[in-house]
């Protein structure tokens, strides 16, 4: 579970408020998308969730871990809960795919055999076991998206964010990407996406979060229904006599 109480973040060296009175509560094995123009404040959420901004005030929860009084011993624990996805890859060159993901796996000191097992399984997953012996350069670009999907996942950790995973992908391979990630989703992992592209997050039936300047201005769930969750937000047109469907429907199967 992840959870913002009326979290304000503000950046020391320019003083700008990039989280502002911020709500927000994810439940275990929801998919939420993050949308809102650049600069709205969605990386901003993102930092905060990976331990990368402290917040100003506020209390924040991720999974067990409470944000505010967090050590810097307990990042990585924290950060391994989280698989995370970026718009960039950030695919180690000089690694094949197989390395690129069971190098999450050597870092914790998992042993070989064990990482042997778990590697192909994720490469199997996102469909790339032919492509375990190639180097990043080798691959189209909906490869190495895939690749570092496969890495995300490798570690098992509860929660998968992706900051901007289609930014630099055609509407196809966006589409595919996109339901890569539905199909983590049905298998249990809490699924964060942030993009700007409301084409491809339409195509899709799941809870969406709008932030403009640092606050949420919509959250809307799937098939429409309202989240009466939110606390000051305006409900949109849509359904807005239902109670908590919304939420009942993401906690399900996905
Ligand atoms: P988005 O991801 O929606 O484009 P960001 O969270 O990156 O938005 O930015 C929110 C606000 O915070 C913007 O005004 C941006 O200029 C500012 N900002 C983002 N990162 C930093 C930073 N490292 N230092 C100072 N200001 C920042």
């Amino acid at each position: 579970m992840i959870e913002f109480k009326n979290v304000t973040m503000k950046y020391k060296t320019n003083g700008v408020i990039a989280l502002d009175n911020f709500n927000i509560k994810i439940d275990d094995g929801e998919f939420v998308f993050i949308v809102g123009a650049s600069g709205a404040g969605k990386s901003s959420f993102l930092n905060v969730i990976m331990g990368q901004e402290k917040v100003d005030s506020g209390i924040v929860h991720v999974g067990s871990y409470n944000l505010n009084g967090i050590k810097n011993r307990e990042l990585p624990y924290l950060r391994r809960m989280l698989g995370i996805v970026f718009q960039d890859f950030r695919l180690i060159p000089k690694m094949t795919v197989y390395d690129n993901v069971a190098f999450a796996l050597r870092v914790i000191g998992m042993g070989e055999r064990k990482i042997t097992k778990r590697v192909r399984y994720v490469l199997k997953l996102v469909d790339l076991s032919k492509k375990a012996n190639c180097f990043p350069n080798q691959l189209s670009t909906g490869e190495k998206q895939r690749v570092a999907i496969a890495r995300a996942l490798v570690n098992n950790p509860g929660v998968i964010i992706a900051d901007e995973p289609t930014g630099n992908l055609d509407p196809v391979l966006s589409n595919e990407i996109m339901s890569l990630f539905d199909k983590i989703n049905s298998l249990g992992a809490t699924v964060v996406v942030v993009t700007h592209d409301l084409e491809l997050v339409h195509q899709f039936d799941h809870r969406i979060v709008t932030i403009e300047n640092g606050k949420i201005v919509s959250d809307v769930g799937p098939k429409n229904v309202y989240n009466p969750d939110i606390a000051g937000v305006s409900a949109p047109s849509a359904s807005s006599d239902s109670d908590d469907q919304g939420e009942k429907e993401v906690g399900k199967d996905g």
